[in-house]
């Protein structure tokens, strides 16, 4: 089977259809999460220790991932289900496929998963000729518009409640008045019946327990619980770095998750799979399969300062308190991650080859790092890999011209010897005198046009040291 990942589109692709509301309905929904995060954090005294702690839990889980995964596969096995090892997309949706085939599955009930989203799976067992079924709402909306998630948490918060009824009027054939109560009756209802019907449930999960083999879910729908037990097989496609060592570290990680992301105490149901049924009276799936999926992730871990990237919890409070994304919404980051952990996770994934833009669709305000709670540093990852897409790296040639990654050498060497600061703040307004046009620079000659081209340039001034002296 062929990769087909990566599935990225451009941004110049992307603006050519930018729906005009993006920036109201994303506004209003985010800023909802943040005001009931705000609240929420602020009823626990220890946040920022239980920040530091699930910090340090989540950077010794990946210093020390080859121990945890392999005590994870163990008891997983342990408890009847089958490990997988998916070096990359390709390899999890055959694994998937296969198992479907095996089994001559035709339906498929599927739990939100940024992992399947990641490896195209709806696509390649569409391919195959399996139906498969989104069946959180968010992601049951955005299916049958034909489209990604356009947030991490929150799949269709792009779309007002009008565009959802007139999506389901279109596509369902349904009467659908604008209402949410009456929009989620038309989805439970033609749900219902593809859980009954389904013979295989996929779902993602938010943590990996190595000390017992348990998959945590965490939902604000009980669609996760569905899909992992009313079919007879249930497959999870997890990425490598979703394991945590024990009981004790998910307890920390818990309290974080759905304060950061909805702003909740506690999602409203959060599931612990750790055996198959049991007994014919138990219910549950006869058969578990879990696919541990890499997709570039070790390559990630070689690199010291990249790997806390993949400390995060995907809660999206980073993209909900982003200035960026709250005005260009998800579909501008181009592959189903987005905001501020998509601008570091994607290129890392597919190479900054790829999606070289992501680095610098950034203000590098900072305040995605003040609030992840698990402190991803994200802008000092954007400027790591900013530096890595104009200078190169061992993979990728640079993708700026040699003048200017000389010229970068010779302000980073001034910038680092006082006196060649000072001699250089001094040159500068007399070199630029005749460009100054009343404390500003209008235009400057190619090739250092590029800001001028859109905006005036501030007229360099060596008054700072004078009036700090002062
Ligand atoms: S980077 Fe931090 S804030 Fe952003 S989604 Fe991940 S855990 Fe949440």
């Amino acid at each position: 089977m062929t990769d087909r990942t990566p599935n990225y589109i451009h941004f110049s692709d992307y603006t050519k259809h930018i729906p005009e509301n993006i920036p109201v309905a994303v506004q209003q929904a985010t800023n909802r999460f943040l005001g009931n995060r705000e609240a929420r954090v602020a009823e626990l005294p220890n946040w920022q220790e239980l920040r530091q702690v699930a910090h340090e839990i989540r950077l010794h889980t990946l210093e020390n991932l080859d121990f945890y995964l392999t005590q994870l596969e163990r008891q997983v096995v342990q408890n009847g289900g089958v490990v997988h090892w998916a070096a990359n997309s390709a390899e999890a949706r055959a694994i998937v496929i296969d198992i479907a085939t095996q089994h001559q599955v035709k339906t498929v009930v599927k739990a939100k998963s940024m992992a399947s989203e990641e490896i195209g799976l709806n696509e390649g067992l569409s391919e195959a000729g399996i139906q498969s079924f989104e069946t959180d709402l968010g992601e049951f909306i955005i299916q049958l518009a034909g489209v990604g998630p356009s947030h991490i948490i929150v799949p269709a918060v792009h779309l007002k409640k009008e565009e959802i009824a007139n999506l389901f009027a279109n596509k369902l054939g349904v009467e659908a008045p604008p209402e949410p109560v009456q929009l989620t009756a038309i989805a439970r209802n033609i749900l219902r019946e593809k859980f009954l019907k389904a013979e295989m449930g996929i779902s993602g999960a938010n943590f990996l327990i190595a000390e017992t083999g348990t998959l945590v879910i965490v939902t604000n729908e009980g669609n996760g619980r569905m899909c992992t037990t009313m079919p007879d097989i249930h497959v999870a496609v997890v990425g490598i770095d979703k394991v945590v060592p024990d009981w004790d570290s998910l307890t920390v990680l818990l309290k974080l998750l759905a304060r950061s992301a909805t702003g909740q105490k506690l999602s409203t149901y959060t599931s612990f799979i750790s055996a198959t049924s049991r007994g014919s009276s138990e219910g549950g799936p006869k058969e578990f399969h879990l696919i541990l999926l890499d997709n570039g992730r070790t390559r990630i871990l070689h690199d010291p300062l990249g790997r806390e990237t993949l400390k995060c919890i995907r809660c999206g409070c980073c993209l909900n308190v982003c200035p960026v994304y709250k005005n260009v919404g998800g579909y501008a980051y181009g592959w189903f991650i987005s905001g501020p952990i998509g601008a570091i996770f994607t290129p890392q994934i597919l190479g900054t080859h790829i999606a070289q833009e992501l680095p610098f669709a950034s203000s590098l305000c900072g305040a995605c790092v003040d609030v992840c709670p698990v402190k991803v540093p994200i802008t000092e990852i954007l400027l790591h890999l900013r530096q890595r897409v104009v200078e190169g790296n061992q993979h990728v040639k640079p993708s700026a011209p040699l003048w200017i990654r000389s010229a970068g050498k010779i302000g980073t060497l001034a910038f680092q010897i006082p006196w060649l600061y000072q001699l250089g703040t001094r040159l500068l307004p007399f070199l630029t005198a005749p460009l100054n046009k009343r404390g500003w620079i209008p235009s400057l000659p190619p090739p250092f046009n590029r800001w001028t081209r859109v905006r005036p340039f501030p007229a360099f001034s060596a008054r700072f040291r004078k009036w700090w002296s002062k």
